[in-house]
């Protein structure tokens, strides 16, 4: 065999038959939740225009900064494979005339993309599963939307999170509080990191959000973000408090803790775990009481948040949370020799067409190594036939769990009605 000379790109990953069953439980507990809490799905393209981040992230942000793929198309057009979901829901949502409804709640889920440098958690492909409720400024909506996400990490096996809270205000408080900052940080001695100087001028919010220790240690003394808030935004993080406490949902406050997208407003929210390392966010999420009207809509208050699977999946393991298998194998059958082969391809037939989850051995191997396999499948039944059991015409039954044999007819239809009996498929009745 020639070596093989292609490699995955770095900071991507194959994800492999043995691995699909946890991301496709994830995927499934997520819209089942999502209905619970009336969201729908919405799928928009990998692929949009350049110009769409860059107003809809905001200019001053790490993903327009540094962290988008972008690729021109031949007409020379610059498209940008989607480093965020926010931005694309929200074109869609006008595009569509969504806004009809009066409240559009909205999920996705699947593969974005950020050229960062890959560590544990942090990947240039990776997926996300989000959320948005447009349409509303009710703060019971930020509240809700933080309760939902937190039903998700519980349905996820995941607990022992934190939640983080702050309220970064609108532009009427953001205008002096961003004066403030720049004072502040002129009067330090200890310079801010190159990166910070420049945001410092463009956007002083940002430098909050800088992970540089130098910069951490002034971050630290800072003023306070919630301090500035004007009237309308400080009774609106007290009611968020207010509900989130009803709710018996626990939550830390946290003043500087501000989003990497500058579109938001008010409420901002991170939940960190403790079995990440450094990359410690699993998910995180906000009020954008902007966007809507800065990307060519009517002024629209909205709420939501993003949760990384990746990290969901490393939490899992770490945690060592077993969540339960989708379908479990129900019968694996095991025929002896080239006559019962054929009856079993029959029943195999018959058990799919039935919707009984089944398979076969093909490989004519002996009974141990049948048993052993269907133990590594976890298997519920094994379904064996020699030829003792041909001369007998029955099929014998194992129950994997318990060990227990059956003997049953090799006629098909009686086959089935025993093994949709056994498997609880058919309801007991009088
Ligand atoms: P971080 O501070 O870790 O870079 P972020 O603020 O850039 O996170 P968001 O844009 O808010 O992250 O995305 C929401 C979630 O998506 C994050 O909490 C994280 O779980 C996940 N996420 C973001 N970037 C990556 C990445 N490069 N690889 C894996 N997961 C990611
Ligand atoms: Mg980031």
């Amino acid at each position: 065999m020639s070596r093989l000379s292609f490699k995955e790109i770095r900071g991507t990953e194959d994800i492999l038959p043995e691995k699909i069953g946890v991301w496709r439980r994830m995927e499934n507990a997520a819209r089942e939740v999502f209905d619970l809490y009336c969201y729908e799905e919405l799928r928009t393209p990998i692929l949009e225009e350049t110009g769409l981040f860059i107003s809809g992230v905001g200019e001053t942000s790490d993903i327009v900064t540094k962290q988008m793929f972008s690729l021109a198309d031949r007409k020379g057009r610059s498209l940008t494979l989607r480093p965020e979901g926010t931005a694309p829901i929200i074109r869609a949502y006008l595009k569509h005339r969504i806004y009809k409804n009066p409240i559009a709640k909205i999920f996705y889920m699947g593969p974005f993309f950020r050229s960062e440098r890959p560590q544990a958690g942090r990947e240039r492909q990776f997926h996300q599963i989000g959320a948005e409720a447009i349409g509303c400024d009710n703060p019971s909506m930020d509240a809700e939307v933080i309760s939902l996400l937190i039903h998700l990490l519980n349905k996820f096996g995941i607990t022992g999170g934190r939640l983080e809270l702050n309220s970064v205000g609108c532009s009427l408080c953001q205008g002096p509080y961003k004066e403030k900052l720049r004072e502040y940080f002129a009067g330090e001695e200890t310079p801010l990191c190159p990166d910070c100087q420049r945001r410092l001028n463009k956007n002083p919010l940002r430098v909050l959000d800088c992970k540089r220790p130098e910069c951490q240690s002034l971050i630290v003394d800072a003023p306070p973000l919630p301090d500035y808030l004007c009237n309308s935004c400080s009774e609106h993080f007290q009611k968020v408090q207010a509900i989130l406490k009803s709710l018996s949902i626990s939550y830390h406050l946290h003043p500087y803790l501000v989003r990497g997208l500058d579109y938001y407003t008010r409420t901002a929210f991170e939940i960190t775990h403790p079995a990440l390392g450094s990359q410690n966010a699993v998910a995180a999420g906000g009020r954008f009481d902007n966007l809507v009207e800065k990307m060519g809509g009517e002024l629209t208050p909205a709420v939501g948040f993003a949760l990384g699977m990746e990290r969901i999946i490393l939490i899992q393991e770490k945690e060592k949370v077993t969540a339960p298998l989708e379908t479990r194998l129900s019968v694996y059958l095991a025929p002896q020799g080239k006559e019962a082969f054929q009856e079993m391809v029959n029943l195999l037939k018959e058990l799919r067409q039935n919707g009984i989850k089944s398979e076969l051995d093909y490989e004519g191997k002996r009974l141990k190594n049948q048993l052993r396999l269907a133990n590594k499948l976890n298997a519920q039944y094994v379904a064996i036939l020699g030829e003792e059991e041909l001369r007998r015409k029955t099929i014998t039954l194992k129950n994997m769990d318990t060990g227990k044999q059956e003997e049953l007819p090799i006629d098909l239809s009686d086959c089935l009605n025993f093994i949709s009996k056994v498997l609880h498929l058919i309801p007991p009745h009088i």
